[in-house]
């Protein structure tokens, strides 16, 4: 059987850190599929298409990678839909540990055949998160080694448009 992995997240935007997770989880699995949250509770920056188009334009290198919408919808049965039968997610720190283990056994209670896989985050990645990085680039910080080239010039721009 096919391994494939629903990698899902809002990535507003999408960081180095969540580009590390999904390279490796690319050599683990047949497949990866990353599910842009259409619906989250948090403050976006961009879209979901705009964030659409900037992950797909960052994985383009990996042929087995694969970027879609995912509705607001439960993650298992999003999963289910797509055919994977693995979800990926990233662990940076005990506080993601904390998090990530409650809707693995949250998951796990609502679907027994869909198994979660955690990667540690590179230890280069660790301390960034899409809040942050958004943080310091309303205030002017140079983070531009931790996000795709183009997802950095998308940052400024949407700053910029942010201040007028
Ligand atoms: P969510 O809103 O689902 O938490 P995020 O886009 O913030 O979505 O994160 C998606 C996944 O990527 C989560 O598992 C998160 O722990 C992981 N992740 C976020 N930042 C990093 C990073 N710097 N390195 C590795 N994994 C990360």
């Amino acid at each position: 059987m096919k391994k494939i992995a629903l990698f899902p997240g809002s990535f507003d935007p999408f960081t180095m850190g969540h580009l590390d997770t999904v390279e490796r989880g690319a050599r683990i699995f047949d497949e990866v599929i990353l599910g842009v949250f259409v619906n989250t509770g948090k403050k976006n920056w961009f879209t979901p298409s705009e964030r659409h188009e900037l992950i797909k334009a960052s994985v383009a290198h990996l042929p087995n990678v694969r970027v879609e919408a995912q509705t607001s919808e439960l993650t298992v049965d999003y999963a289910k839909k797509m055919g994977a039968n693995f979800l990926l997610r990233g662990i940076r720190s005990m506080k993601d540990y904390e998090y990530e283990k409650d809707i693995m056994a949250m998951n796990r209670h609502l679907d027994q055949d869909l198994e979660t896989v955690f990667l540690l985050a590179n230890p280069q990645y660790a301390h960034i998160s899409s809040s942050l990085l958004k943080e310091v680039v309303l205030f002017g910080g140079n983070v531009a080694e931790y996000l795709p080239e183009p997802i950095y010039q998308a940052m400024l721009r949407k700053r910029d448009s942010l201040e007028k």
